[in-house]
């Protein structure tokens, strides 16, 4: 069977200008922009990936090919998924004990609520066969993302 392949490609996602700083658009209009590009995902919505300190966090900071890449894996495996974390404000990371070089700042993370061994390996053995290069376990939950500026190849425990 041959597995679907998939790039990494980020070179033409935009999403990390500043709109707000740049132009200094009155917030309303950037996220009307954001909502405008945010693509169609079956399973997810922006809000699932807000940093819950910034409502709206996840339309204007996830990364759009990374919330792609968790819609395809989630019908994949034909599972619900939790979001327990996605993207991080600096004060909501630094409150529960991320890395300051955390994916989650970038948009670029999730943590998936796990409550049982069967349901950790379904996720995990997916996403690896996806192409994620970055998986941590924890009791709880598993964390994916797509950094490419941290190690690749990597699975940790917490
Ligand atoms: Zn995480």
């Amino acid at each position: 069977m041959g597995e679907p392949s998939f790039t990494w490609d980020y070179g033409t996602d935009f999403r990390f200008v500043p709109w707000d700083q740049l132009i200094l658009w009155p917030k309303p209009l950037s996220r009307i922009v954001a909502q405008m590009n945010w693509p169609t995902l079956e399973f997810f919505c922006a809000s699932e990936f807000d940093s819950p300190d910034e409502p709206g966090s996840g339309l204007i900071h996830m990364n759009h090919d990374f919330v792609m890449k968790l819609d395809q894996l989630r019908a994949r495996i034909e599972v619900p998924l939790h979001i327990n974390s996605g993207f991080r404000t600096a004060a909501w990371n630094k409150r529960v004990g991320g890395k300051q070089s955390s994916a989650h700042r970038k948009g670029f993370a999730v943590d998936i609520r796990v409550a049982q061994s069967g349901r950790r390996f379904t996720i995990v053995e997916a996403a690896l066969a996806m192409g994620f290069k970055r998986v941590g376990i924890g009791k709880t939950f598993v964390h994916l993302d797509a950094s490419l500026t941290l190690s690749q190849q990597v699975l940790w425990l917490y």
